[in-house]
This record gives structure tokens, sequence and C-alpha cells, in this order.
């Protein structure tokens, strides 16, 4: 099977996703990130977790060319904590094409999470790196980065929302 991007209103981009076993589902991951390297390629993204292909398990990629990640590029069963000052910065997403926001996050964030061979590794990253992993651990709890704007700017971009609602399928909820 050949997952596909999902967009804004398909109903995996708003559930939280569950833990994988890297032993036990070492196929089934392989498989997931076949499908998401070639996504992630094809939609040259810098980032994409696995809700955006329609699985609510607990992994995301990164492109290593583009962000320092110390060679890391697959995030399994991620955690993370948030440390620094607040930075805004600009964002999209592939699940919501045409929508370019500023956001504000913390600047440097801590990650442990497991590679794909099931090995622990923790790093510590700044600068757009450390954006790039909060969006994407966002999607793993059904979090996307519109969800972060203000009530004004939530208003501003509700029209693009309706029309990626109905130019890609049926979804959930608006904003
Ligand atoms: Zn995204």
């Amino acid at each position: 099977m050949r997952r596909s991007l999902k967009h804004f209103g398909a109903d995996c981009l708003r559930r939280t996703s569950r833990k994988l076993d890297p032993m036990g589902e070492s196929e089934y991951i392989e498989q997931l990130l076949e499908d998401m390297d070639r996504i992630i390629e094809i939609e040259n993204g810098l980032g994409l977790a696995a809700p955006q292909v329609g699985e609510n398990v607990s992994i995301f990629i990164l492109n290593s060319r583009d962000l320092p990640l110390n060679g890391h590029r697959v995030f399994i069963n991620p955690l993370i904590r948030t440390e620094g000052d607040m930075v805004k910065d600009e964002e999209g997403c592939l699940s919501l094409p045409g929508i370019y926001e500023l956001v504000r996050r913390p600047g440097r964030v801590l990650v442990s999470a497991l590679d794909v061979d099931g090995r622990s590794f923790n790093l510590e990253i700044d600068g757009y790196a450390a954006r790039a992993v909060q969006h994407e651990y966002d999607h793993l709890q059904g979090v996307l980065f519109v969800d972060r704007l203000s009530p004004v700017r939530k208003r501003l971009i509700r029209k693009r929302l309706i029309e990626i609602k109905r130019e890609y399928g049926p979804g959930n909820r608006i904003l």
C-alpha cells in the first residue's frame, strides 16, 4: 500500500499517536518510512510526521540536509523538553498548503528518541531545527501550527483553511 499526504480536514491529523515498538514492528516501520521518505522528497518538505500520511504512530522525519541534527533524521517515540526564550519565525506545513505564518516557540529543545535501529539518542537543538522538531512533535499530539496562532491570525486564515478542506476532501473541524 502506498500512502499519500493528508491535508487539513483529515481526522488523522487530529488524533494522538501511539508509541511504536521498533523491534516488534520493524517491518511496518520500514515500509512506513519508505512512504514518508518518498513524500517528503516529492513535496520538498523540511519535516514529515506519520499522522500526515494517515498513520497515528509516534514517528517523524526531518530533512537532515537542511537542518543541523547531528546526523539524525528519524525520530521514533520522541520526548521533548523546551527551553530558552520564545522566538518568532515563519512556519508552513505540507498538510496546510499555501499557509505561512509567524509562530512563537521556545528557542531550544532537548529531544530523546529512538533511531531506526531502535537505539536511543539525545539531542540538544536550537535555531530553526528546534522549531522543526517542535512542529513535528506537535503533529504526534494532533496539534497543527495554526492552532498556535492568535485569534486574529486564525480569523485571517480561516478562508484558506476552508478552501483546503474543499480542495482535499471531507474533514473534521474548522478552527
Ligand atoms: Zn506540519
